[in-house]
C-alpha cells in the first residue's frame, strides 16, 4: 500500500470509528426514572362524586411503567389527586411505581396568586401535615409558584419554608434566580428544589453561582429553555455543568395540563434520549439516584 492510500484508509478507519463513538454517545438512559416534578391535577381527574376523569388512577400508572418511572413526586391541585394516588396501594405496587406526597398549596386556581400571603394556605398545610398520605407522611411542599420574586418575602412564604426546613420537608418552587436568595435567605437549611433551573432562562453562569452558594439547592429539568438542541441531546454548556455536578440536578415531567400527560410517554423518552449524552453514572444519578437519596428510597434493580 502506497503512503498516500495508507492515510487515507486510516482516514476511513478513523471516520467510522467516530461515527461508532457518536451513535453510542446518543444511545438513550435506559435505567429507572424518578419524575420530581408530577402534578395530578383535577383537569386530569375530579375524585368528587360525577367528575370526569381522562385520565384515571390505572391509566397514569399505565403510564408510568411503560416509561420506566419507578417513582415520582406527586402534587396536585387540589390534594385530592395526590391522596388518590397515595390510596392505591396495589395499583402503585403492581406498577412499581412509589408515591412521594407533597402538599400543594392550591385549592384552585385563584390560590396561585395570593398563597404568600393568606393564612388560609398556612393553615391547609399544618391540617395536612397532620392527616398525611396513604402512602406515608408527606415529605415536601409544592410546588408553588411566585410570578414577582419579591413575593417570596410574603408572611405565609417564609413561614413555609421555616416550616419546611423545621420538619425536614423538601420546597418544590417555580420561581426566579431573584426569589431563590430571597426564600433561602428565610430558611439557610431547606432543601429547595428549582422547578425547571429558572424556566425564564436564567444564565448559567448564576444558575451555577446559585448551587455554590446554597449546598442544598437542587434543579429540577423540565422546560429549562436551552438545555437541550434541535436534535434533543444536550446543549454543550448544560452537558459541563450536569456532568460536574450530577448530584445536584433532577428531571420531572410537569404535567401541568392533560396534553402533559397524553405526551407523557414522549417526554420521558426525550429526558432519556438527553441523559444518553452524560458518563452512564451521572446520568444515572439525574435521572434517579438524586431522588432515591432525598426520599430514602431504595434501588429498583
Ligand atoms: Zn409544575
Amino acid at each position: 500500500m502506497c503512503a498516500t492510500r495508507r492515510t487515507l484508509w486510516r482516514m476511513v478507519v478513523a471516520t467510522a470509528l467516530w461515527g461508532v463513538a457518536n451513535v453510542m454517545a446518543q444511545a438513550p438512559y435506559r435505567g429507572p426514572l424518578f419524575d420530581a416534578h408530577l402534578h395530578y391535577n383535577d383537569e386530569a381527574c375530579v375524585f368528587s362524586a360525577g367528575g370526569e376523569c381522562p385520565y384515571p388512577v390505572k391509566d397514569v400508572l399505565a403510564m408510568m411503567q411503560r416509561a420506566g418511572v419507578r417513582a415520582i413526586i406527586a402534587n396536585s391541585r387540589p390534594n385530592d389527586g395526590t391522596k388518590s394516588l397515595a390510596e392505591a396501594r396495589d395499583a402503585t405496587r403492581t406498577a412499581g411505581v412509589t408515591v412521594v406526597p407533597f402538599i400543594r398549596l392550591y385549592r384552585n386556581r385563584a390560590d396561585y396568586s395570593g398563597w404568600f400571603a393568606d393564612e388560609s394556605i398556612h393553615a391547609m398545610v399544618q391540617a395536612e401535615l397532620a392527616a398525611g398520605t396513604a402512602a406515608g407522611p408527606y415529605r415536601g411542599l409544592g410546588e408553588f409558584h411566585l410570578y414577582d420574586s419579591r413575593n417570596a418575602d410574603g408572611p405565609v412564604a417564609a413561614k413555609l419554608m421555616k416550616l419546611a426546613e423545621a420538619r425536614g420537608l423538601a420546597v418544590l418552587a417555580h420561581v426566579d434566580d431573584d426569589a431563590i436568595d430571597r426564600l433561602m435567605a428565610h430558611a439557610p437549611n431547606a432543601r429547595l428544589i428549582w422547578a425547571h433551573t429558572g424556566i425564564g432562562g436564567s444564565p448559567i453562569a448564576r444558575v451555577s453561582q446559585l448551587l455554590q452558594r446554597y449546598p442544598r439547592l437542587m434543579g429540577e429539568l423540565s422546560y429549562r429553555p436551552g438545555l437541550t438542541g434541535a436534535n434533543g441531546g444536550l446543549s454543550e454548556d448544560w452537558k459541563t455543568l450536569l456532568a460536574t455536578q450530577p448530584e445536584r440536578f433532577l428531571i420531572g415531567s410537569d404535567t401541568w395540563v392533560n396534553p402533559r400527560w397524553s405526551g407523557y410517554e414522549a417526554l420521558m423518552a426525550d429526558a432519556r434520549r438527553w441523559l444518553g449524552d452524560l458518563p452512564p453514572a451521572a446520568a444515572r444519578r439525574i435521572a434517579w439516584g438524586n431522588g432515591a437519596a432525598l426520599f430514602g428510597l431504595p434501588d429498583p434493580d
